[in-house]
Formats: C-alpha cells, structure tokens, sequence
C-alpha cells in the first residue's frame, strides 16, 4: 500500500522513503560503503550522489524518513545531537542573541554559551515554563529562540505555541530539541516552530548503538540548504552505516514509544505513592506543573523519561541506583533497555539539578518487572 499524507505512525515509521531496491529487488536497503560515486561518460553525476561527504543514498534514505516523520521540507543527519544542534548555531553571526532555557540537557547549555559568545553572539537564558519570561529575554529582536520540551532532566514543559509566536515577533529563527518526545508523541511543527533538533542516539536509534543527530526542517529552503552545506563543509554528517542502523531502528519508533510511554506512566504512578520519593517529574502526572500543556501539546504521550528525588538525600539516591538489577546504571535515554543515573554527578560541576535526583529512562521491559526492580532498590 503506498503512503499518503495521513498514514498513521506506525505505516511511516515502516514505510517512509523505503522502496526495495531497484538493482537487486532486496527489501532491505543496500548499505553503501563507498566514498566516491563514478561519473557517466560525459562527466556527469545523473544519479545525483559525487563523494559520500556531500551525500550518500543511506543518507538520503534517513533524512527523507525523518522529515517525513516530522512533515518538514528536508533535514540533515549528522555525527551526534550537538552535531547537529552546531549546524543551527553556525547561523549566528556577531552581535546576534540567542534565547534558551535556563533548564535543558546540560551539553546544549553548553554549546550555547561557549560557542555563541565565541562568536560574538550573546546568550540570554531565561526560565521556559514562564512565557513572560521568555518575552521580557527575547525583546524586540533575536536571532535565535531554542526550546527543548520536555527538559532533559527535569522534564520541564515549554509552551510551543505560546513561545513561537514571541519569537517570530521578534524575528528569532524557533528551534525546538524534540528528543525527548520523538514526533510519535509532539509535532513541534504544528505549533510554528521552524527547525527541530534530535539526539538520534536517543529513541530514533532506539538501541544505544548508534551516535547521531537530526535537524528538520519545517519550511525554509535556504535553513535546509545551509545545513547540507554545513554537513559538506565540516565533514560531520553521518556516515552510511549509522544512517542504515537509524533508518531500520525508526520502523519499530512507534511501537516502542508507545510501549515505553505506557511503563513510563505506570512506574512514575508508583514512584509518586511510595514513601522513600519526595517528588517525581513526570508531565504524565497531573500533578506536573507542566500537565496541561502536555495533554495538549503531546498527543502522542508524555516520553519515557522520568526524574524521581529521594527523601532520604544524595547518598540514598546514589544506593538505590547501586541497587538496581534490570535498570542498568549508565547514562543517556531511548533504548530498549531501561537506565538509571545519578544525573548531578554526570553534569559535573555548576549541574542545577538536585543531588538527590535520580533520571530513569524507561524501556521495553514489562512495566511489573520494572516496578518490582524498584520496589526492591527502594527498600
Ligand atoms: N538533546 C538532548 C535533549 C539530549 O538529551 C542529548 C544527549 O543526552 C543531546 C541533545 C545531545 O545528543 P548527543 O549525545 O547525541 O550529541
């Protein structure tokens, strides 16, 4: 059955730009291993591909996926998430400003403040979860406003709509890093945002074997066009074989968030009755100061991170991840396996996040297998 505009995720997920393959009829698309392309007789490239830094077919073949997946015009792959988050900011010129969360995964926070002031640029941080906040930051004019939503780790909520249309007022360019919610559970696009972010190591890799990042693209040709040029320029696109692993874990993105979203709700259900944890952050529970604008803005469910703090303190926290034997104690989110980490001590030094804060990504385990692996770290 071919595709059509309004193909549900799981038939994208399985079908988008993936066609057997016209020279041999293998289902599964060929990884193709080569650096150089051969020209035809008269010099020419018709097959559109010259040298693998410019291009490559499994390239083409995960880009065109994952913009479909998040209806934009085109996106480009790159070497990692801060990859490709640093194709966006090579936007920047001196004397530009850039307007970011106060909270957000602590490597883009870092990105932005070394690399845009490096530049010239200046950052202004302001607290997301308070558009008028974000309005007094932005002013009259901004570059560039970035959003991620929900926040890695304290899985705070921006309003996507309300804050697009504060930067688009002021002339800002509106990323938003969807990695936390994958487009199975938001569509940043449909709230005007122009360009999206992803940790592909994340939940689009689904394996964590894979280091990658994605930006889409919602609508501006010349954005697209700078990002592939970005992509030829400094040699940081992903390379063939990681773009094959990514576009062949993307056909089951829907069914394990699904699955992951569905164990996140249960296990955060349990942790926000159980006496040894003061708080849980999740935007799935109502309780989130985030909840409703979630619901809203997250058809598709609430992501699969959770982050819980200990009553009895650091110390304890760090004993309960000690104590786990299916969540594995290692950093980053969005595999199969579940993880749990002791967040501060990965940010380092200036980390804002609680000392008792533990961050739990959430797998395809059974949900009861989960809990009962808590149950007994929590003792
Ligand atoms: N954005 C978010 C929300 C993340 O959680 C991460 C990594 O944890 C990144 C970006 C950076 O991605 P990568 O590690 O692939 O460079």
């Amino acid at each position: 059955m071919a595709m059509t505009r309004h193909s549900g995720p799981n038939t994208v997920c399985v079908h988008a730009a993936h066609a057997p393959d016209t020279a041999t009829g293998a289902l599964a698309q060929p990884i193709h291993l080569t650096t150089t392309f051969q020209r035809d007789a008269d010099g020419e490239y018709p097959r559109g591909y010259r040298y693998s830094r410019e291009g490559t077919p499994n390239r083409t073949a995960l880009e065109s996926c994952v913009a479909d997946l998040e209806q934009g015009i085109g996106a480009a792959a790159f070497g990692s998430g801060l990859a490709a988050g640093m194709a966006v900011l090579e936007l920047l010129r001196a004397g530009d400003r850039v307007v970011a969360p106060l909270e957000a995964y602590y490597g883009s926070l870092k990105q932005f403040a070394e690399l845009a002031q490096r530049r010239g640029a200046t950052v202004e941080f302001a607290d997301f979860t308070d558009t008028a906040a974000v309005k007094a930051a932005v002013g009259s004019k901004a570059r560039i406003v970035w959003t991620e939503t929900p926040t890695n780790p304290l899985l705070n909520i921006t309003d996507l709509k309300l804050v697009t249309a504060i930067g688009h007022e002021a002339g800002a360019l509106v990323v938003c890093d969807n990695t936390f919610a994958t487009p199975i559970c938001q569509r940043p696009f449909e709230f005007g945002v122009d360009v999206i972010v992803h940790s592909g190591t994340k939940y689009l890799g689904g394996h964590s074997d894979v280091l990658s990042g994605v930006a889409v693209v919602r609508d501006d040709r010349a954005i697209l066009e700078h990002l592939h040029a970005w992509q030829a320029m400094s040699g940081s696109a992903l390379a063939p074989f990681d773009c094959w692993l990514l576009r062949r874990s993307i056909a089951t993105l829907a069914l394990r968030m699904r699955a992951q979203c569905a164990g996140a709700q249960r296990i955060a259900d349990f942790l926000a009755r159980h006496p040894a944890v003061e708080r849980v952050y999740y935007p799935g529970l109502p309780q989130h100061r985030g909840h409703g604008i979630a619901a809203a803005q997250m058809p598709g469910g609430f992501g699969a991170v959770l982050s819980v703090c200990i009553a009895a303190g650091r110390d304890a926290a760090v004993r309960v991840a000690a104590r786990t034997k299916l969540f594995a104690r290692a950093t980053s989110l969005g595999g199969v396996e579940s993880l749990i980490e002791h967040r501060a001590s990965i940010e380092g030094p200036g980390s804002r996040t609680p000392q008792n804060l533990l961050r739990l990504s959430v797998g395809i385990e059974e949900p009861e297998d989960l809990i009962d692996d808590l149950t007994q770290a929590l003792k």
